[in-house]
């Protein structure tokens, strides 16, 4: 059995092998009893893993980062960030660590990190540690956010340690999460090295993306604009996505920010009910920086980042580098707009693109925001009233009238009814990871070691567009007396 989980991967590690100096070699720490919580074994199937052998104690002192299994190449990470604005040059896996890569079913190169397993090089004044809340946050998010088809890390597993982890609340059980990206590059890895003038690393380092991310564009003449235009697309697209789902990531530092275009470190997250542009979770977030309606403004703030961190190796004449990336920045905006009016098209059922379908778009929203309607079920409601000709949508507002107003605009806009609303039912997720829904796993997970609530929310989150029978209580909004909602970073 112990063999089994031992070589239950294919490791081939060329962060590990290509990038010397871009990390420390690293061993997570002895946990004193690790237990799986939950395997991941679709995911571990995806990934050509031995999902039987790693469900076993094995397996969980493995996810724990107690013992590395055959061909891992364990590592912390180097990389810095701008953190609310500020710079810091040195962050890195402050209490991660990367195991290695596989290649999955597809021939995708994936990482495999362990979060939450114990102190590195990085770890500044912090204990390397994670709790259980967290881990099975980041797990449930993670999650339903690939189910609703936005790029995002994966969850893997989650353990706990067996051991006790002091937070502000008091001792909390440990826990480590493994998580899977299709890279762990973000933009504060670039920054790392811009920052210490390590000109030829930065070069490496985009030869490097360009291959694991991009390798339609190994060929081109300017290999980092090329490298940064790829990056600005993805994000444009991703920021799209997460708008069209009321979805607040909360941290969007640059060391948050992934080359690859997928949503990382969910924290300080939270999802949008009752519809406000302005919204806010996160208990530092006092300037709003990462309101619901910044996070396009804040990604091309970061994208900016990433341009710079990039000059020396887009030209050596800096003005030349200037002037070559600024246009490519620029296009962000045009670029984000273009993608969130596709979704917004897309979740309104429209068919073709007509000039007016943005104005169109932003009437239902303002009329969202004046009336406070709960931002997922408005757009299930819009379909089902379509389909059978009611009037429930309006009784989520408490304004009426400039909904009422809207739905006319709507109609005259539809080409086949029928086929809108089958369609908008495939984009429009019935089941989001409520915030108070989320709470409640987590406080049952914690509190009484009852994993009930987050299998339950993890299964129903896992097909987010299908109605369920008996699952109504995760469509609904958050009952009246639980208050607004506060979200906390790095616990
Ligand atoms: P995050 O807010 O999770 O993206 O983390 C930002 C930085 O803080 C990263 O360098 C993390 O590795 C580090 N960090 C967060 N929590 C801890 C912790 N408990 N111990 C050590 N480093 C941490
Ligand atoms: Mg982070």
């Amino acid at each position: 059995m112990t063999a089994a989980a031992n070589s239950a991967f294919a490791f081939d590690n060329t962060y590990a092998r290509e990038l010397d100096g871009f990390f420390v070699p690293w061993q997570g720490d002895a946990a004193t009893a690790p237990r799986l919580v939950r395997l991941n074994a679709a995911l571990a199937e995806d990934l050509c893993l031995d999902a039987a052998a790693l469900n076993s104690p094995e397996g969980a002192a493995i996810f724990a980062g107690s013992q590395a299994p055959d061909g891992a190449s364990p590592l912390a990470m180097a990389y810095a960030g701008h953190q609310f604005g500020g710079f810091s040059p040195q962050l890195g896996d402050g209490r991660a660590i990367l195991l290695g890569e596989v290649m999955d079913k597809t021939g995708a190169r994936r990482d495999i990190h362990l979060k939450g397993s114990g102190r590195t090089p990085f770890s500044r004044g912090g204990d390397g540690k994670a709790t259980i809340g967290p881990v099975l946050r980041e797990y449930l998010i993670g999650e339903a956010m690939h189910a609703m088809g936005v790029p995002s890390t994966r969850a893997l597993a989650a353990v706990l340690t067996g051991d006790m982890v002091l937070r502000e609340q008091g001792p909390l059980p440990g826990a480590v999460l493994a998580r899977v990206a299709s890279s762990h590059l973000r933009v504060g890895t670039f920054e790392y090295f811009a920052a210490r003038r390590e000109t030829a690393k930065l070069g490496q380092l985009v030869d490097y993306a360009l291959r694991r991310h991009y390798p339609d564009l190994a060929g081109a003449p300017n290999p980092a604009l090329a490298l940064f235009g790829a990056v600005r697309d993805r994000q444009a697209q991703l920021i799209a996505k997460w708008m069209g789902l009321g979805f607040v990531h909360g941290v969007m530092n640059t060391d948050n920010m992934t080359i690859s275009g997928e949503t990382i470190d969910y924290g300080p997250c939270a999802f949008v009910d009752a519809y406000d542009p302005a919204a806010v979770y996160s208990s530092i977030d006092h300037q709003g920086r990462y309101a619901y309606h910044n996070q396009p403004v804040i990604a091309q703030w970061n994208l900016a980042r990433l341009a710079e961190a990039l000059l020396a190796v887009i030209d050596p004449d800096s003005d030349k580098a200037i002037a070559l990336v600024v246009p490519e920045l620029e296009a962000f905006m045009p670029d984000y707009t273009a993608a969130f009016n596709d979704v917004m098209r897309a979740k309104l059922g429209l068919i073709g693109a007509q000039d007016a379908d943005p104005d169109l778009a932003q009437g239902l929203l303002d009329a969202m925001a004046e009336g406070g309607a709960d931002f997922t079920r408005t757009f299930r409601q819009l379909a089902a009233d379509l389909r059978d000709g009611g009037h429930r949508t309006k009784a989520l507002f408490s304004e009426e009238a400039a909904f009422e107003a809207w739905v006319p605009q709507w109609h005259a806009r539809l080409e086949d009814p029928a086929a809108a609303s089958e369609a908008m039912d495939r984009v429009n997720p019935i089941y989001i990871p409520r915030n108070h829904l989320v709470e409640e796993a987590l406080k049952a997970a914690t509190t009484d070691a009852d994993f009930g609530p987050f299998e339950e929310l993890l299964s129903v989150l896992n097909q987010p567009f299908a109605p369920r029978d008996g699952a109504e209580r995760y469509a609904l909004p958050a009952p009246a007396g639980f208050g607004p909602y506060t979200t906390y970073c790095g616990t």
